[in-house]
């Protein structure tokens, strides 16, 4: 069974990125009924911190991106992956090196005149105990100068030769161990059958597979997907904006549309673009992974997001909406209540929950509220007879809904014999607050009878 795996390093935020890895080890886990994990690669104790793991924890659950099985912390298998270094010093797979830095930096240079990688000078001597007690760093003892291919299941072969690969260091002076080795113990341990990640990681593939082979452990699969690029081709950094997926939660973007958009981002299934999570789950497969880097584009994620806008539940939407109108001040106690029946009427305009925010605000509007200059000047005497002929009417208008309103006005124009343009402006600058305004049947449904009424009532007597 297939086991994949999101092993990020805490030292920043859950980058947009990093969340696309997970996305796709997690499409690939639940494609194939196989086991998604995740491991924490905390063993760097400087750049490592306590906000950076809740930060990737809380990026992770709002993407919907979980894991029912323990969490593995690195920094915590570090007596495993010290007793597996012990084990491939016994079988003569690493060597102890006892090199000083002017000695090291030497053997580099001869290594270059050579046209090879780094090899100490104590590759294939063996110390006696008493040298053993001395301060040392354990190296890995790889082929000298043998081809070595990996079958990336993305970036397709991609040869190497040992000739090029250093001798590694596989626990440093003061014991630790070096990131290779606890990735591929951690891999190993974890039963990983397919690692899917950044293609930054293409060369400690290579070196990862020596490891494997050394300690006599199956090659797992690896994929190497390429980096995400800004809209203008060059790798993503901050100027391009947003960079964190909760930058993206604070945009307005539904984790549902984050999902599909990441997972369309390097990835394609024919010409689609709309994906509910089943689709892609059935669909997802490493194959129908692109090799050259995706570019970001906002355009395209502001339509996705607009579709599951659209199919998002009232209430939640109605929920973030509220929750975005409170980050920005003072919401009115009924506030609610409007929302749910203006969210409706305006969400098929909207991109984002702040563009949602906005389309409702002209329903939250005070009845109050002072009205536009635009909005006076058109009314002249002859439009606030009008208007009050047309406020009689709906006065004994009892259904409140889109289509009875629109048809009532209808009826009114025609009975007037105006075009709509005569009532249509003035009126809705009257119910809008002078705020954007869906059109007029359904500002007023929105705003509901009294509300509605009260506005008319204000302006015209
Ligand atoms: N911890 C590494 C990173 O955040 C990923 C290592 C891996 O996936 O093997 O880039």
């Amino acid at each position: 069974p297939v086991v994949t795996r999101f092993a990020p390093s805490p030292t920043g935020y859950l980058h947009i990125g990093g969340a696309r890895t997970a996305l796709f080890n997690w499409l690939y886990a639940k494609h194939t009924g196989g086991r998604f994990l995740i491991r924490i690669e905390d063993t760097d104790r400087e750049r490592s911190t306590q906000a950076a793991v809740d930060a990737i924890f809380k990026g992770l659950d709002w993407l919907g991106l979980n894991t029912d099985e323990p969490i593995v912390f690195q920094s915590t298998r570090e007596a495993r992956h010290k007793e597996v270094v012990q084990q491939l010093y016994a079988s003569g797979h690493a060597y102890a090196c006892f090199m000083t830095p002017e000695e090291t930096e030497a053997a580099r240079e001869l290594a270059k005149a050579e046209g090879r990688a780094l090899r100490s000078t104590w590759r294939d001597r063996t110390p006696d105990a008493a040298q053993l007690a001395q301060p040392h760093v354990i190296r890995f003892k790889g082929p000298l100068d043998a081809p070595l291919i990996i079958e990336d299941a993305v970036q397709g072969t991609v040869r190497f030769n040992t000739k090029d690969m250093d001798d590694l260091i596989l626990l440093r002076t003061d014991g630790t161990p070096t990131y290779n080795l606890a990735v591929v113990v951690d891999d190993h341990d974890m039963g990983v059958t397919h690692i899917i990640r950044g293609d930054d990681h293409l060369n400690n593939a290579a070196r990862q597979s020596l490891i494997y082979q050394a300690a006599g452990w199956d090659v797992p699969t690896f994929a190497h997907i390429p980096l995400i690029h800004g809209p203008d081709g060059a790798k993503l950094s901050k100027r391009h904006g947003a960079q964190a997926v909760g930058d993206y939660e604070d945009l307005g973007y539904l984790p549902e549309a984050m999902r599909n958009y990441l997972a369309r981002l390097g990835w394609s299934h024919g010409d689609d673009e709309i994906f509910t999570d089943a689709q892609m789950i059935e669909w997802f497969d490493v194959t129908g992974i692109n090799k050259a880097p995706a570019r970001l584009d906002f355009a395209k994620l502001g339509h996705v997001n607009a579709h599951w806008l659209r199919e998002c539940a009232p209430e939640r939407l109605v929920g973030l909406v509220l929750d975005a109108l409170k980050a920005r001040g003072d919401v009115a106690e009924n506030a609610a209540d409007i929302l749910t029946r203006t969210v409706p009427l305006v969400v098929e305009r909207a991109k984002t929950i702040p563009e949602l925010a906005d389309l409702c605000t002209f329903a939250l509007a005070k009845s109050d509220f002072t009205l536009d200059e635009k909005t006076k000047n058109l009314l002249t005497e002859e439009t606030l007879q009008r208007l009050t002929r047309l406020h009689e009417k709906l006065l004994s208008q009892t259904n409140w809904d889109n289509d009875s309103l629109d048809q009532l006005l209808k009826n009114f124009v025609e009975n007037e014999q105006v075009g709509f343009g005569k009532v249509g402006p003035v009126l809705r600058g009257i119910l809008s607050a002078g705020q954007p305004a869906p059109d007029i049947s359904r500002t007023l449904a929105a705003l509901g009878r009294d509300e509605s009424l009260a506005r008319l009532k204000q302006a015209l007597f």
